[in-house]
């Protein structure tokens, strides 16, 4: 090896990666491994590009604010949630010296943008009953920001709205408290936005990748009081919308748009529902885990067994089990499914079928030699 490799930051070299659904599996004709939406609208570009774009194209940064009820200064666009939570990071947390909260198992790019910018995490795991530990966040040192992923991703489940409101009371003045809502179209009732009136240390994250079917767009927002919206604008990119991204992202925030996604959202539901009755049917599947989201985790006996063996009929599901704090859910073994169109759930329902089939039988063969 070169010896140009050596020249990258100490933490840099330590760094495992996030491992995406796009990078860790390929092939597959059914892609149902990252949570996207098969429902998918098309678009059409119209304008010219010679210009560079606005940083907060203003249009767009309206149709947001319009659509989620807040005010145009409450709202930054990014790069994905992803930037949001990396700008986060970078603008309110010392690295060395403040910490993150994460309540595992949860989504990962909170605990990787941490990583990478030298900041600390501290690992609260979520209860057997799928609910925040307040005693042991509340305990936390040095805490600055704490995730909250509601509904979560992988387990589905929603965070109890009075621990969210418990945890802006006790960190009012000291740390921001981040609710990530990259699936609230699935459940918009359960939607904190209302609470940003009251508390200038709420956060809230959305995107456009899941229920609204953009997630080769790249586009988020973030949520959040005036003073907080400045901090991230300090340290965001000059440019970080392309204008292609921003004229296509305030089409599908148009009224028909948004009519189209609510039917959307409505169908992935039903077929939800329709799957998890399926799984829960199933001797193979230990426990259906409740989900307000596009997708369902199943407890299993063998994970990779169940990913490699739907993987060969051509379907792609993910392996959750390597998230922190399982152990506490009594399911080490966890796969995860996102719910993709009707035909593709019932060819995943065959696959299954047929894997499962094939497991008891090879289980009854062995038992007999
Ligand atoms: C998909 C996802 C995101 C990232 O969304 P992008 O806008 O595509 O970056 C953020 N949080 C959670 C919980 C997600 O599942």
């Amino acid at each position: 090896m070169s010896s140009i490799s050596n020249l990258a930051r100490e933490s840099v070299k330590a760094l495992v990666p996030y491992a995406s659904a796009r990078l860790s599996m390929s092939g597959g004709s059914v892609w149902l491994n990252a949570n996207e939406n098969a429902l998918a609208p098309e678009y059409q570009l119209t304008g010219s590009f010679n210009r560079y774009p606005d940083c907060q194209p203003p249009v767009l940064i309206a149709a947001y604010a319009d659509y989620a009820g807040v005010a145009p200064e409450q709202v930054l666009v990014s790069r994905g949630a992803d930037e949001g939570i990396e700008l986060l990071i970078r603008s309110f947390c010392e690295p060395g010296l403040d910490n993150i909260v994460i309540c595992p198992p949860t989504y990962g790019m909170y605990g990787i943008s941490a990583q990478s910018n030298q900041v600390g995490r501290t690992v609260v795991p979520l209860t057997a009953e799928l609910t925040l530990d307040l005693p042991a966040i509340k305990q936390s040192s040095n805490t600055k920001l704490v995730f909250i992923c509601s509904p979560n991703n992988p387990t589905g489940d929603l965070i109890p709205r009075n621990q969210i409101v418990e945890l802006l009371e006790f960190y009012r003045n000291s740390a921001l408290v981040v609710v990530d809502e990259a699936y609230i179209e699935f459940v918009p009732a359960a939607s904190t936005v209302d609470l940003l009136a009251q508390f200038p240390n709420l956060v809230i994250l959305r995107t456009l990748s899941k229920a609204f079917a953009l997630a080769g767009l790249r586009c988020g927002f973030t949520l959040a009081a005036p003073e907080v919206i400045g901090a991230l604008k300090k340290m965001i990119a000059p440019y970080p919308i392309a204008a292609p991204v921003a004229e296509i992202a305030t089409q599908a925030l148009s009224a028909d748009s948004q009519q189209r996604m609510r039917t959307s959202v409505q169908t992935i539901n039903e077929l939800r529902a329709a799957f998890c009755r399926f799984a829960a049917s199933l001797p193979q599947v230990r426990r259906v885990f409740n989900s307000n989201a596009n997708y369902v985790l199943l407890g299993v006996d063998d994970a990779a067994a169940w990913v490699s063996g739907i993987a060969s009929q051509g379907i792609l599901i993910r392996n959750q089990s390597s998230q922190l704090g399982l152990e506490r859910l009594g399911c080490s073994q966890v796969v995860r499914v996102s719910i993709g169109s009707q035909a593709e759930m019932a060819l995943l329902q065959q696959a299954i079928s047929t894997f499962c089939t094939q497991q008891a039988t090879n289980i009854r063969s062995s038992g007999e030699q």
